[in-house]
């Protein structure tokens, strides 16, 4: 384990936040507050051309907070489940 990279790993941007629409926008919107609406974060994520690669990014990651690609931290990890099965399915 190197843990100065993986610290390095865990600060870095992302290079296709170069690109998001959501950049400069509010974050908390993102990060909602339990119960709240992720409708306006979702919104914006639908019109965003990065949103596969944020998607992915946050399904690689197993991100548990926030709205990535779309998708709330339930949905991507059904996203998970989904390809594990099909993964034990193609075995
Ligand atoms: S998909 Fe959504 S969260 Fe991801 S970069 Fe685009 S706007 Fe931001």
């Amino acid at each position: 384990m190197d843990l100065h990279r993986d610290l390095e790993d865990l600060l870095a941007v992302p290079s296709f936040y170069k690109d998001a629409n959501c950049k400069g926008t509010n974050q908390d919107d993102f990060f909602p507050d339990r119960g709240s609406s992720t409708v306006i974060a979702k919104q914006i994520c639908s019109e965003c051309k990065v949103r596969v690669e944020c998607l992915e990014y946050a399904v690689e990651r197993k991100e548990r907070f926030g709205i990535w690609g779309g998708k709330s931290e339930r949905e991507r990890r059904a996203i998970r489940r989904e390809r594990r099965n099909n993964e034990k399915k193609s075995k």
